[in-house]
């Protein structure tokens, strides 16, 4: 770990083959997947980073965050971008109706997840949100983009794999479903990493207790979200949920979580017009997902410039 970490931040030396292999694997995989949603019609909308609305990240099982940076920019309060969730849900709701950002994500998650291997505290997420679509659009979409640039990198990038040491399987979609409630049963809070140490497939796990913007069937209780789990212990790579769009549901959820109403300001008003749309999305972990993918020991790896929680490096 302390070596990779060291190797990680030479960056007064070219770049071994190994770090240059795993950065066109990274260009393969970003190029099918923006290619296979463009043909899908989507649109391809760029990131905002400061922001008076920012995703909450709590409550959420995950929730590791040691600072929120918020700064004051022209006498307004801002926060920097923790996921573009609200943003993405006014898009779909204002015009464009199938959208994709690839969004830079500042997380300061607490030092001791330098240890996971997955922790970043800047990352990029694929993010993709879709009007009146449904949780199992979403498992498609994912299952696709995920399936295909495997597939892409077996076929175009061997020589990069083998460097790597890489002997990667292409996953059979559609991928199992499981309920939180029943691994957590089974395996106990820490069911993510033990599924993900077993299972031969990415699976999807419904119904997380987590932020209010996620939609919960008011009479089963069930939370209509999910999570894609890696197998080999990558852990969590997607997260998303059908999203609830009702105001009243959305101000008592936001009150039972101790939010500022204000930080959601646009959101509340257009659900009060009956103008935020039903919708469902998620977002990919790029890095996460390249790691996978070329078997990397930590996430950071994956990074030109890492972006381990507690070590901030030179450039
Ligand atoms: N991107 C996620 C979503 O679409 C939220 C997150 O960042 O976990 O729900
Ligand atoms: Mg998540």
């Amino acid at each position: 770990m302390r070596r990779l970490m060291l190797k990680g931040l030479d960056l007064r030396k070219p770049m071994n083959e190994r770090k240059l292999a795993i950065l066109k694997i990274q260009t393969g995989i970003l190029k099918i997947i923006v290619e296979k949603l463009l043909e899908k019609g989507f649109y391809w909308m760029l990131p905002v980073i400061l922001s008076k609305s920012t995703d909450p990240l709590w409550p959420d099982p995950d929730f590791s965050i040691e600072k929120k940076i918020e700064i004051e920019i022209y006498g307004e309060k801002v926060s920097t971008m923790q996921s573009m969730i609200v943003q993405k849900r006014v898009l779909v709701s204002l015009g464009p109706e199938k959208i994709f950002i690839l969004s830079p994500n500042i997380r300061i998650e607490k030092r001791d997840r330098a240890a996971t291997g997955k922790h970043l505290y800047e990352f990029t997420q694929f993010e993709v949100e879709i009007a009146y679509a449904k949780m199992h659009d979403i498992f498609r979409i994912y299952e696709e983009l995920i399936t295909e640039s495997t597939e892409y990198v077996k076929k175009n990038l061997s020589h990069e794999l083998e460097i790597l040491g890489r002997d990667l399987k292409t996953p059979q979609p559609p991928f199992k479903v499981y309920k939180r409630s029943e691994l957590e049963e089974r395996y106990g809070n820490s069911w993510q990493d033990e599924i993900s140490k077993i299972v031969e497939d990415p699976i999807w796990v419904t119904g997380i207790p987590r932020q209010f913007y996620d939609y919960e069937d008011p009479e089963t209780g069930e939370w209509r979200n999910y999570d894609l789990i890696l197998p080999e212990g990558y852990g969590e790579v997607i997260s998303g949920a059908e999203r609830e769009y009702e105001y009243e549901k959305l101000v008592k959820k936001l009150e039972r979580d101790g939010l500022e109403k204000s930080s959601y300001k646009i959101l509340l008003d257009l659900a009060k017009e009956g103008l935020l749309k039903p919708s469902a999305g998620a977002g990919l972990g790029i890095e996460r997902f390249v790691a996978y993918i070329a078997g990397a020991a930590h996430v950071a790896e994956v990074q030109p410039f890492p972006r381990i929680p507690g070590i901030v490096p030179d450039i």
